[in-house]
């Protein structure tokens, strides 16, 4: 039998480009001390940051990059070594173990010095706690200034006196980052890039509901792929240019009826972290399954429908706090039904990543309650992020065969 082939995506190369042109940025800047840089969580105030004139870091986008490379596992055990648990989230024991051990894949892959120099650390743990001990950790060991934001999770409403918290919080990061960064803050530049930052985050969005389409051009490994612009370079027109360009050769795919997976006959949603060290076999195994994974929450989670740029604090702080990740089983699980509809998705997918509870879904009853509630087949399957070594190849592959058969049993 024919191996199967992953469809290829032209627009990669020009993906490639810009962000081969902000890493290229990111490192002179580091090497001569030409624009501060920030390192910002994923899903930080980073529109606050880019309006102050800061190049964005952002150490999680190090950490998938880790793991794409198998790396992480070198690295992950330096981090234990010096008191950093194996089961608290890996992109930080990679991160902080390839630190230790002065390497990163940076340098391979753009030519770096390494990973760039910061001024500031900025976080919010609106994701979970341990962005802020990862960032604490270059804080003491390298005497950078820290702030952030702390945001609550579990949420199932978000009020407006939580939003009047957040959006105070925000704001008062202002004064010791003009400080930093040697320049004014502008209410003006802020509503700016908030509202270039609302126009990555709805083509990005354009993108994914690509896959809403049967049969689907996009799966959801094309889209952890294609998702790094909505992450490092939202706010920037470059990211909005990609994002047209990816558009029009979706559009094209779906009027010509070119499917990511030939004869495409399930589709699922996925809920949790990639495994970055299997992206590419996951993702032909499903093409050799006849099926389509066509939504996911991770990928959906760079989506911030509230951006607003007449009223930038306000709707940065809803939008940073409205985060799936953040909120109540109750929340979530309307939130992955109503996504199941839009998608046509046959089932769900939990991915039980060992060290990011915060974002393992799985552990509280929920795959037994979309089953038995709401009549949705789920499977969970166990492995990690970054540490392969919590991923069992041969036990998932027949957990996942075992329920692609129910599923093609239950058509
Ligand atoms: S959400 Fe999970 S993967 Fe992301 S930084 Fe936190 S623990 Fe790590």
């Amino acid at each position: 039998m024919a191996e199967p082939k992953i469809k290829k995506i032209k627009s990669t190369v020009k993906m490639k480009e810009i962000l081969a042109d902000y890493f290229r940025e990111l490192d002179e800047a580091s090497r001569t001390g030409s624009k501060p840089i920030a390192w910002c969580t994923s899903v930080g105030p980073a529109e606050l940051l880019h309006s102050l004139g800061f190049l964005v870091h952002y150490p999680e986008n190090h950490g998938a990059l880790l793991g794409a490379t198998r790396e992480s596992v070198e690295y992950i055990p330096k981090a234990n070594a010096i008191g950093y648990s194996p089961d608290i989230c890996s992109y930080l024991t990679s991160d902080v173990g390839a630190c230790l051990a002065g390497k990163t894949p940076l340098r391979a892959a753009y030519n770096m010095e390494g990973v760039p120099k910061p001024s500031v650390l900025v976080y919010n743990t609106n994701q979970c706690r341990d962005v802020e001990d990862w960032f604490q950790y270059y804080a003491r060991n390298w005497g950078v200034p820290i702030v952030g934001v702390h945001t609550p999770r579990g949420l199932t409403e978000v009020d407006e006196p939580l939003i009047d918290n957040i959006a105070g919080q925000i704001e008062n990061l202002v004064e010791p980052l003009e400080k930093i960064a040697g320049t004014k803050f502008s209410a003006e530049r802020f509503s700016e890039v908030v509202g270039l930052s609302r126009r990555t985050t709805d083509l990005w969005w354009e993108v994914l509901s690509c896959a809403a389409k049967v049969p689907s051009p996009i799966t959801f490994f094309d889209g952890t792929v294609h998702m790094a612009p909505a992450v490092v370079l939202r706010g920037k027109s470059v990211a909005n240019e990609y994002y047209e360009t990816l558009l029009e050769e979706l559009h094209d795919d779906i009027e010509h009826n070119k499917a990511a997976v030939e004869g495409e006959q399930i589709r699922l949603y996925w809920d949790g972290m990639p495994i970055w060290g299997k992206l590419r076999d996951l993702a032909m195994f499903f093409i050799s399954q006849k099926t389509n994974v066509v939504a996911s929450t991770y990928c959906n989670s760079w989506v911030f429908k509230a951006f607003d740029a007449a009223d930038p604090f306000r709707s940065m702080a809803r939008a940073y706090t409205e985060l799936f990740i953040c909120r109540s089983d109750y929340y979530k699980e309307d939130y992955i039904t109503n996504l199941i509809k839009e998608f046509q998705c046959d089932g769900i997918l939990f991915h039980d990543a060992r060290t990011c509870p915060n974002n393992s879904n799985n552990r509280y009853g929920m795959p037994e309650r979309m089953i038995n509630d709401r009549g949705i087949p789920a499977v969970v399957i166990y492995g990690d992020l970054c540490d392969l070594r919590c991923y069992s190849e041969e036990q998932s592959r027949l957990s996942m065969e075992a329920f692609l058969e129910q599923i093609r049993q239950g058509k």
